[in-house]
């Protein structure tokens, strides 16, 4: 008997997909990244797709039972997942992945904030009341969030420590290289001027360089009213925007309306992995989105 479950075992643990570690992503930008560094060691459950609002997401029962069987959540933090993330983590009795314990990953705690409040007005309804959480489109945030995580995944699976720092140097390498093509081709989008829907963009603005001139969105997280995209509209005289911005989830209908009036092209970026086709891992995101945004000034 103890012959036949040890052969049962170890045929468990050759199955292919066997893996150490069950992580649980909240997005997919950090499904990705832990894809990278973990390899064939992790085996991730992504909790949205790129074509979901992620500030809007509801605490399915599904969700619940891939939180049961997680070794690590890897989320944002910074207030993104506030409206499912916890009531799904405290509902899962899973005492390793409760915020303060090894299980438990932010990445916004390893970035630099950008548009952190200084009065917070929470009765505005605004949705980054701590600081804007899109981070991950400023890829240069991937290093320190990379390593952070691969010294995560090291400490809860020891025997697999030294695979997952390694995972992280060989993804590092060919981020730095890739981030050093993105800014050659990106030249050009050094002070551009934007509209977006939502403030999804503020860290991809700030590594290119683009300029902000307007947002959508009368405040982040209400949807765009007409008397505030026909003000918008008319600052375009003396504060004219080359492009109007939107993410792959977002509804098409104000930018295509604000572009067509102000004779500007209206620009899809994926802001996540699958928000679109081009953009299956991270290396495609941002190929994908330097392309698009290229494409929109030539
Ligand atoms: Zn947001």
């Amino acid at each position: 008997m103890i012959k036949f479950l040890m052969t049962m075992l170890l045929a468990a643990a050759s199955l292919p997909g066997f893996a150490a570690l069950q992580v649980f992503a909240t997005v997919p930008e950090w499904g990705a990244l832990v894809r990278e560094i973990g390899g064939d060691k992790v085996s991730v459950f992504t909790a949205t797709t790129g074509l979901q609002d992620p500030h809007r997401i509801q605490a399915r029962p599904s969700l619940l039972a891939q939180a049961r069987r997680a070794d690590l959540v890897v989320a944002t933090g910074a207030g993104l997942e506030v409206g499912w993330l916890p009531l799904v983590i405290r509902d899962s009795g899973n005492a390793n992945i409760q915020p303060g314990r090894p299980g438990y990953f932010e990445a916004a705690r390893f970035v630099t904030m950008l548009d952190v409040p200084v009065v917070l007005d929470r009765s505005q309804g605004d949705i980054h009341a701590a600081g804007n959480p899109h981070i991950q489109l400023d890829p240069r945030n991937l290093f320190r969030i990379g390593e952070a995580l691969a010294n995560r995944l090291a400490e809860l699976d020891p025997p697999n420590a030294q695979a997952y720092l390694a995972g992280y140097k060989a993804f590092a390498a060919k981020w730095q290289a890739a981030i050093a093509r993105w800014e050659r081709e990106a030249l050009p989008l050094r002070g551009v001027t934007v509209l977006v829907h939502h403030q999804s963009f503020v860290y991809l603005a700030h590594w290119l360089g683009l300029k902000g001139v307007g947002t959508l969105e009368p405040r982040p997280g209400i949807e765009p009213t007409s008397g505030h995209l026909t003000a918008l509209l008319a600052r375009q005289e003396n504060t004219p925007a080359k492009m109007v911005l939107r993410a792959a989830y977002q509804s098409d209908g104000p930018s295509l309306w604000i572009a067509e009036k102000a004779g500007i092209p209206a620009v899809m970026l994926p802001f996540t992995v699958g928000g679109t086709p081009e953009a299956g891992d991270l290396f495609g995101l941002f190929d994908d989105t330097v392309q698009r945004l290229l494409k929109a000034i030539h």
